[in-house]
């Protein structure tokens, strides 16, 4: 018999309940027992529904209350001094003040896991680390779920991923403390199976990335000890991507079974069927666990059976691609959202009735599970015939691209000369991101125009108002460049998405982004268009305000594409083009009204980065590609902008240059400009202009004008005088406007100083 199987299952809970209790607990209304309590109803029902529709492998201890990494890491007593842990049990005020820091006490440093939009806490481990087992967790959650007659699955963080991912605080390589954790490891996993775990699943995603023979030994060093540790047998799980090159190492280890993503992974099937031992049992990934589309279950039940036939049916498991957090709950609470694209989808709950229905269609054959194949076999096919998905418009446009409209007319020099004598600027330009404060008066004004309390006109004379005092304010502080402040937008990608042809909306479709922090993304789900000018009302009327220049905002076609929940039937490359050419009309409407800068924001390029290195070339050519599409429809005089906000940009500085913005914005205050090297190296320098941040907007802190003078020195130090921007980190809708004027005002000053000083 084939076992229906689940890797894990979002936590967040219907209606974000995991999020309304842990803010209660921040608050204090809620205390540490009713928080557990809250959790627990919540994994409790989240069993019973997956039990309901057919799941036999129920994951276990996948659920957090903030993230798994750090659960690993207090599991293994992974707590750095000053937060208040000794040894025993890692309170929960332990545990929140590593996730969100204290008045005395940081935040450990968070990063996205893998290529994902969902972040993970990063473990802090000194050279000399030690391992203790403070609770064992996993185990109270399989009995937890035991007391309930269910059996689970219990999940892992294995212990490589875990050390890979976690950060030396000297300098070591935490992969060195491997010896340290496996002990502890080996005790969790006797403890499962003396608690009766049949199996236990240990997730080692590294298995996806380009590993150094360090790795591929500590993997072998790890699951040589932990075959022999007396556990359960271990289903070791890869997903994100192909196993690829890292197949040998894998298929070598003493473990029981492989999870294999044949979504994003579907090039290891033929090597691991023709690798693989015959006692390995293979869970074959094969429902997207990343996206929200809606299985081909006939095309799927095909290679499943393709692996029946080698293998036998023994053995095998039926599961998503990857744990199901990263998906929406239950397509179920989504009434609203329009035949067909409601058709076309799966969220977590109808991904496991696939899985479950493929587990059977295999066991029993195609008429056990006729009534499914049939929908599915509709689904497919009105999707692949639908005009709204396929636009005959689009297609022409795309197909009619040229180089030509790839590039601005004049390189960027002659460009800058144009630009200068419309824009009159200052040396040392003063502007600011795009947003300022979205106050309480700003984010009620837009929920009453949606319930309709109030009426268009009275909703435009708010934004109205809202650009004049903004516009008085900027001038009066003495900005250069001024923006209007998005007011009317509630978010960068969703403003957009909402105005433009094949995107959908849901209501309730949260991921989980860190947490208690969800996002809803949009679905692209059609060729995508912008039917009618977007951002060009609200920035003539700002400019209408002032003789100075106003910058036009924008979204770029990579954020948008990346935030975004993207069609699986063209490439993304193709997505983004589409998107881009709506920009690009977006951006020529813009300059025929008169705007003079234009901010194309891109604060996502680098996170479309693949996980493999053989694969970022191809990735970062078309997405300079689109940017270049988007942005080079305009005169010479007018600038276009763009800004990016993470870290790290030397791996990627030369197609950050080949995008050929005329300015670029960073964030660069916490790195006290250090950022700035990958745009200063002798023979590979930015060759265009450059605002690197000096206002870290991340904190309510007020930097003096002195910081920021001395910021802009240590940028001058790497930039030539001409190239600089003077600009906060990042955009200011979620300050207040004391701290935003008292702010700007020094950066204002700042810039005159320097003036001044650079004659
Ligand atoms: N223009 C946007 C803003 O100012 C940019 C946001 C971002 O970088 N994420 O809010
Ligand atoms: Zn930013």
């Amino acid at each position: 018999m084939t076992i229906a199987s689940n890797l894990g299952f979002p936590r967040i809970g219907a209606r974000r309940a995991l999020k309304s209790a842990l803010e209660r607990h921040w608050a204090g209304t809620l205390d540490t027992a009713g928080l557990e309590t809250e959790a627990a109803r919540l994994r409790a029902a989240h069993r019973t529904l997956q039990v309901g529709l057919g799941i036999s492998h129920v994951p276990s201890g996948e659920f957090s209350l903030y993230d798994h990494v750090l659960d690993t890491a207090c599991l293994l007593g992974a707590v750095p001094p000053g937060y208040g842990w000794s040894n025993g049990p890692v309170s929960s005020a332990t545990y929140f003040a590593l996730a969100r820091g204290t008045a005395q006490r940081p935040a450990l440093p968070m990063t996205k896991w893998f290529d994902t939009n969902y972040h993970h806490l990063v473990p802090q481990l000194s050279p000399g680390q030690a391992f203790v087992l403070t609770a064992n967790r996993p185990l109270d959650l399989l009995l937890e779920a035991k007391a309930e007659a269910r059996r689970t699955r219990p999940v892992l963080l294995g212990p490589v991923t875990f050390l890979a991912l976690s950060h030396g605080t000297a300098g070591n390589d935490p992969l060195d403390l491997l010896d340290g954790v496996l002990p502890v490891y080996a005790a969790v996993l006797r403890s499962l199976a003396e608690a009766g775990a049949a199996w236990v699943q240990i997730d080692e995603p590294v298995l996806a990335l380009d590993l150094p023979d360090a790795t591929r030994t500590a993997l072998r060093r790890a699951y040589a000890v932990l075959a022999g540790a007396g556990g359960p047998k271990i289903l070791l799980a890869s997903y994100f991507g192909p196993i690829a090159d890292n197949l040998p190492t894998a298929l070598r280890l003493p473990v029981d079974g492989l999870h294999l993503d044949l979504v994003r992974g579907a090039a290891d099937l033929d090597p691991v069927l023709q690798q693989a031992s015959d006692q390995l049992c293979l869970s074959l990934g094969v429902v997207d666990g990343r996206n929200v589309w809606r299985t081909d279950l006939r095309a799927t039940l095909g290679t499943l059976r393709r692996v029946a036939d080698r293998r036998g049916a023994r053995g095998l498991m039926v599961a998503p691609s990857c744990s199901l957090l990263h998906v929406p709950l239950d397509l179920g609470a989504e009434p609203e959202l329009a035949p067909p694209l409601r058709d076309w989808l799966a969220f977590a709950v109808q991904k496991l009735a696939e899985v479950a229905s493929l587990t059977r269609g295999l066991d029993e054959g195609d008429a056990a599970i006729a009534a499914d194949l049939a929908a599915s076999d509709r689904a497919v096919r009105s999707r692949r015939e639908s005009p709204l998905v396929h636009r005959a418009a689009v297609a022409q446009r795309l197909d009619a691209v040229t180089p030509a409209l790839l590039a601005r007319p004049s390189p960027a020099p002659a460009r800058r000369m144009r630009q200068r004598e419309r824009l009159a600027l200052p040396a040392f330009p003063t502007t600011t991101i795009g947003s300022l404060p979205q106050t309480e008066a700003v984010r009620q004004a837009r929920a009453a125009f949606a319930r309709g309390t109030i009426d268009a006109a009275a909703y435009d004379a708010a934004i109205a108002g809202w650009i004049d005092e903004a516009v008085a304010f900027q001038e009066a502080v003495g900005l250069d460049v001024l923006v209007h402040g998005e007011f009317e937008r509630n978010d960068m990608v969703k403003y957009f998405g909402e105005r433009l042809d094949g995107f959908a909306f849901t209501k309730h479709g949260w991921v989980q982004s860190y947490g208690s922090r969800c996002v809803a993304p949009p679905i692209i789900w059609g060729d995508a268009a912008r039917p009618a000018p977007i951002t060009v009302q609200w920035s003539r009327y700002a400019q209408s305000r002032t003789t100075r220049p106003m910058k036009g905002m924008l979204t770029g076609p990579v954020t948008l594409l990346q935030w975004s929940f993207v069609r699986d039937d063209l490439p993304r490359a193709t997505v983004c083009r589409q998107i881009a050419l709506a920009v690009r009309d977006e951006v020529q409407d813009l300059e025929a009204a008169g705007i003079a800068v234009i901010q194309i924001d891109e604060p996502a390029f680098r996170e479309g980065l693949p996980l493999r290195q053989a694969d970022r070339a191809a990735y970062l050519d078309w997405a300079v590609a689109c940017f270049r599409l988007c942005s080079s429809g305009v005169r010479d005089d007018t600038a276009i902008h763009t800004h990016m906000c993470y870290s790290a940009f030397a791996d990627i500085i030369g197609s950050i240059a080949a995008m050929d913005a005329d300015a670029i914005s960073i964030e660069t205050t916490r790195s006290r400009m250090a950022l700035l090297e990958a745009f200063a190296q002798d023979g590979n320098a930015y060759p265009n202009e450059i605002g690197p941040g000096v206002w870290d907007i991340h904190s309510p802190r007020v930097p003096s004008a002195a910081e920021m003078t001395e910021l802009l020195g240590l940028a001058r130090q790497r930039l030539a005088d001409w190239q600089i921007w003077v600009n906060p980190d990042c955009g200011l809708k979620t300050r207040g406007w004391p701290e935003v004027q008292a702010a700007l005002a020094n950066m204002v000053q700042a810039a005159r100083t320097l003036r001044q000083s650079a004659g």
